[in-house]
């Protein structure tokens, strides 16, 4: 940690610019403590690393800052240093006793408060899920930035997220998420947004750097993308993919329930395994659960029938209870739900010409066309392209 107090209730602060010699003479001749457990502390010094402060014996502090490496240290005294020199007020390790939380850095501005953390290590996801409600408790808006050492970019427009990582999106709008990046090594801030996921792990989205003075303070918590839907080739790949392999990895319970329906996964028809709207909600494979909505609502349907929202989703819940299909937990996307995604995709459906509104039932759709089961992966490729093709005219009309 880089604060610590005196005996008399001085503080010290690692990240101003001490003169070493000032330091010292404090740190040898008073008692210097932890400003939450009040235990005592002492300065590391190193030639090399930076100088920081631990405790003593570590029993019984709250607050466990002990682990940060060096890389966090960096990154966290390079952060205060970018929101200073934008005249920004902001405190290094501030004890929030009322919630007793110790942000990194907890910035003021334009009357609002936000805690910054820079988080580097994975900690466990209740402990963070924790201190985002408990910031968010005392109208606190915590900003998660993650070490560059997080990033984990796979082919060129692809990234690998945990579901740790995912726990820390930052949302100024409920709909759009970012995840902001920071690497203390090449000082720079990686900000990503249009997270389109094709897996568990696996997402395609839109990365842009900037250099720490080509960024500000609001810029970087207000930046609010447009969710840019992936463009059809990387889309097309992956699903060919998916078709011609990936389809083999798939749970047993998804291949049972296709192959029982004399379904192939392989031979899923093109309208499942589409981009929609906040489809980053459901962590099981696109193509698995929206061949599902096709398979056990769509397909057995005379042209002509009708199904509903209603009926799809209480399903779909049954089978989120049951584990079959999994939900991300996305704490910045408070006021939003992975019913949306469903919703979405019956929408998309509409615009591919399957169904239609029924304008005499609230959220009602009736069948207006078959869907093609393709006989072969070649056949089935061939008719992905077109479909694609067809929701980007319908979506950039
Ligand atoms: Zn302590």
């Amino acid at each position: 940690m880089l604060l610590a107090i005196t005996e008399t209730g001085r503080t010290i602060s690692l990240v101003k610019k001490w003169d070493k010699q000032e330091l010292l003479n404090i740190t040898e001749n008073e008692r210097i403590l932890c400003p939450s457990c009040k235990e005592s502390v002492q300065l590391k010094k190193g030639n090399k690393r930076i100088w920081h402060f631990a405790h003593v014996s570590k029993k019984n502090c709250e607050i466990q800052l002990e682990n940060e490496s060096e890389y966090h240290l960096k990154g966290k005294i390079q952060l205060y240093d970018w929101l200073r020199n934008q005249g920004i007020h902001v405190e290094v390790e501030k004890y929030l006793p009322k919630i007793k939380q110790r942000p990194d850095l907890f910035v003021t501005w334009e009357d609002h408060q936000y805690a910054l953390e820079f988080q580097c290590s994975n900690i466990e996801s209740t402990v963070l899920l924790k201190r985002t409600t408990a910031y968010l408790h005392e109208n606190i808006t915590p900003i998660w930035i993650l070490g560059g050492n997080r990033f984990k970019r796979g082919s060129e427009n692809s990234l690998k997220l945990t579901a740790f990582d995912l726990l820390m999106t930052n949302s100024s709008d409920n709909k759009t998420l970012t995840l902001i990046y920071y690497c203390p090594a090449t000082r720079q801030f990686s900000i990503v947004s249009s997270l389109t996921p094709y897996s568990p792990i696996n997402f395609l989205a839109s990365v842009d750097f900037f250099l720490p003075n080509r960024i500000s303070f609001p810029e970087l918590i207000n930046a609010r993308r447009v969710h840019k839907m992936p463009c059809n080739p990387n889309w097309l790949s992956l699903k060919r993919r998916w078709r011609t392999n990936s389809y083999l990895f798939a749970a047993d319970s998804f291949k049972r329930i296709f192959y029982e329906n004399g379904l192939p996964l392989s031979l899923v028809p093109s309208e499942a395994g589409i981009p929609v709207e906040l489809m980053i909600w459901i962590r099981t494979e696109p193509v698995i659960w929206q061949g599902w909505i096709l398979l056990e609502f769509i397909i057995p349907l005379k042209v002509g029938g009708s199904t509903s929202f209603q009926e799809i989703f209480q399903s779909f819940k049954v089978k989120v209870k049951q584990g079959f299909f999994v939900i991300r937990q996305l704490p910045s996307l408070s006021d939003s739900h992975y019913s949306f995604a469903i919703m979405d995709y019956l929408q998309q459906l509409e615009k591919l010409g399957i169904i239609e509104k029924d304008l005499g039932k609230r959220s009602s759709f009736r069948k207006i066309a078959e869907l093609i089961i393709p006989k072969n992966v070649e056949e089935a490729c061939e008719l992905d392209r077109k479909v694609l093709m067809k929701l980007y005219k319908k979506n950039n009309m």
